[in-house]
């Protein structure tokens, strides 16, 4: 099998357009939750693969945090984070609703993060938030930045 070198391909909308160096075969593919990995094309050619990073990224996660607004003092746990939003779901019900400016604290490693964020929607006791950029510089963002990065792996998609 012959391999070759790393290609850069863009990310458009959660897909990406592969093509075969030698063949010429082509296909548009989903993007898959890695930004480094491996397409095999039926010829043969095995083609390394670098996407360049969506800032709209989800990582599963599962961490505590505590929800602060004006009226709504509650704790809860999230199940996806990226550069743009949390959700999750939240101990006490029909306290939050959309709209609503609240404090979202949880920690990355030993740093606090602090999101300002907007509820986007509730339903029963899931949430959606859209949060404000951390400010820049900050240990905080910078934390949240590597902790949102998708993970470069070794998965070998087929072209076929
Ligand atoms: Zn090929």
């Amino acid at each position: 099998m012959i391999e070759e070198n790393i290609r850069v391909l863009e990310n458009e909308n959660g897909t990406f357009l592969f093509k075969c160096s030698k063949c010429d075969k082509q296909k548009r593919m989903r993007s898959p939750n890695s930004l480094k990995f491996k397409v095999k094309c039926p010829c043969g050619i095995l083609t390394s693969v670098k996407l360049n990073a969506r800032s709209d990224y989800r990582k599963t996660a599962n961490i505590p945090v505590k929800i602060i607004s004006q009226k709504f003092r509650g704790k809860g746990v999230t199940t996806n984070i990226s550069n743009k939003g949390i959700s999750g779901s939240y101990s006490a019900r029909h306290e939050l609703a959309v709209g609503d400016q609240v404090k979202i604290e949880y920690t990355i490693g030993e740093v606090l993060v602090t999101e300002h964020a907007t509820i986007k929607y509730v339903n029963d006791s899931n949430f959606g938030a859209k949060c404000e950029l951390l400010p820049q510089y900050s240990e905080a963002r910078k934390k949240k930045g590597f902790f949102v990065m998708p993970p470069d792996q070794t998965l070998w998609l087929k072209l076929e």
